[in-house]
């Protein structure tokens, strides 16, 4: 594909607005040769023993840690996070091949006790050609939700990057092919969502297709599948509550409120997108966030000391400012930031300041919508019963979090919160055995640990009669 002549898509760097690579732009026709490409393998890889499979995973791991440093500053560039995000992401996606890697050969089923009709067990086998679509906000690490569970259980995989983040992604795959990994087994297609992701969703072929990207692309996914039969784990969109009980630990509580806001630049799923603190301790705490929030660095995430690099697109840079202008119209009180910058070095790129605002009206986008950069909203509450109601306030059921020292806030929080994952004391933080996904808007089915594996496999039953 990369020898034809072909259009390409330019990739650009969001801190300097400079071109920094391209990538081709599948058609139709395209995507279904990497379709067949990925069935002709499948034969040969679901039958290659579970211990080859993870030799060659393990093997693709290390090469990624080995080049983690090149890697990491490629990641920086076309997403524009910061130098040390991007190489915990590099080593994330190698954990998460690892961690697949290491089970793979631990998958079976489970023998039945003898019945009228014999004995009987069930078995696991993979489904054949998997399907994966990824956003451009965590491109490796949400490649590794997808490819190391996908591998290790057997099936082939066909893998769309965001057309805004597949330079990275590309040198993956090559690297896995180093490793081992046979032709066909991993197809990346690269190309536009409607144009490649609707191939994918459309295809009869795919048997499971694992989606990531914002709710309302996900409904559409949903519908282009219909009638195709295929398994659709759809990880979505999130709105993610924090609350602070007034027995937090406040300092702890104010470094998870701003790694888990401004991480990422705000651009993360499992953000948290809404902060409600206890009316007790609020002023105390604000005051304190603040300070922590206007000691973040802004700038070029490949330079040291930078604490948050731009947003990845100019669209989103001008959507952030824009719901901030509304609210300002609306006179609400932005604690700190709410500012493009846009001046001297930050001229040619996506920059926002770090922005708090403090009690928008209840109805305000800011409380209800899904805020994908880096501007945090603080409401202060009178208990946890106002906190949780709060909480489930929005369409999205995606992660929450709850900071107290009691056992029963923690309790009633977890009880009471519609969320997919529910942290107490943390907030972000998953590590690949662990599963999560969404409820409500925020999606169906469930990425990383044992949860994960199973979407892409099927159980079959085996009754042996005399
Ligand atoms: P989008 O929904 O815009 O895009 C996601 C992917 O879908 C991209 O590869 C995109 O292609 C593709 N796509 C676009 N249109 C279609 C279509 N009609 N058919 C099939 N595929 C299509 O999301 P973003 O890239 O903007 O990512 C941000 C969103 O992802 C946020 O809402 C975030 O919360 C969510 N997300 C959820 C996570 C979770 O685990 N729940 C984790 C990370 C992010 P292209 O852009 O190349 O055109």
């Amino acid at each position: 594909m990369e020898d034809r002549d072909t259009v390409r898509g330019e990739v650009f760097n969001p801190a300097t607005g400079e071109v920094l690579g391209s990538s081709v732009t599948f058609t139709t026709e395209d995507v279904n040769a990497s379709i067949d490409s990925a069935k002709n393998a499948f034969l040969e890889w679901s039958q290659t023993s579970a211990r080859i499979r993870s030799v060659i995973l393990f093997r693709a791991a290390s090469i990624v840690r080995e080049e983690q440093n090149r890697l990491s500053e490629l990641l920086t560039s076309e997403q524009g996070k910061i130098l040390p995000e991007a190489k915990n992401e590099i080593q994330g996606f190698a954990n998460i091949l690892e961690y697949y890697a290491s089970i793979a050969g631990t998958i079976s089923g489970y023998a039945l006790p003898k019945s009228d009709y014999g004995y009987a067990f069930t078995k696991k086998e993979p489904l054949g050609v998997c399907g994966a679509i990824i956003p451009w906000n965590m491109p490796v690490l949400i490649m590794g939700w997808k490819t190391g569970p996908a591998l290790a259980a057997g099936n082939t995989l066909v893998l769309k990057p965001s057309q805004k983040t597949p330079l990275t992604t590309l040198k993956i795959a090559e690297i896995m092919k180093r490793a081992g990994l046979p032709d066909g087994v991993l197809e990346i297609v690269t190309g536009s969502g409607d144009i490649v992701g609707g191939a994918i969703a459309k295809s009869r072929e795919i048997s499971a297709l694992s989606f990531t990207g914002s709710s309302g692309t996900g409904a559409e996914v949903e519908r282009l599948s219909c009638g195709t039969h295929k398994r659709l784990t759809l990880e979505l969109g999130g709105s993610d509550p924090m609350v602070v009980c007034s027995d937090a630990d406040i300092d702890m509580a104010v470094s998870g409120a701003v790694s888990g806001r401004f991480f990422n630049c705000g651009q993360t799923c499992t953000a948290v997108k809404r902060l409600f603190v206890f009316e007790e301790i609020f002023d105390v705490f604000i005051g304190k966030l603040k300070e922590k929030t206007e000691k973040i660095s802004v700038g070029n995430g490949l330079l040291k000391g930078v604490g948050m690099g731009p947003l990845n697109s100019r669209e989103g840079l001008f959507e952030i400012n824009k719901i901030v202008r509304e609210e300002l119209d609306r006179e609400i009180s932005v604690l700190t930031g709410g500012n493009i910058l846009n001046e001297g070095q930050f001229r040619e790129g996506n920059f926002f300041e770090p922005t708090l605002v403090v009690n928008p009206r209840e109805n305000s986008r800011l409380l209800r919508d899904e805020i994908f950069g880096p501007v945090l909203p603080v409401v202060s509450v009178d208990s946890l019963d106002t906190a949780i109601d709060y909480a489930n306030k929005t369409e999205f059921g995606l992660g929450a979090s709850v900071w107290t020292k009691s056992l029963k806030n923690a309790y009633s929080f977890s009880e009471g919160v519609d969320a997919g994952i529910v942290w107490v004391n943390k907030h972000l933080k998953i590590p690949p055995e662990i599963p999560f996904g969404g409820e409500k808007s925020s999606g169906t089915g469930r990425e990383n640990g044992l949860s994960a594996l199973d979407r892409y496999m099927r159980e079959k039953t085996v009754i042996i009669s005399p």
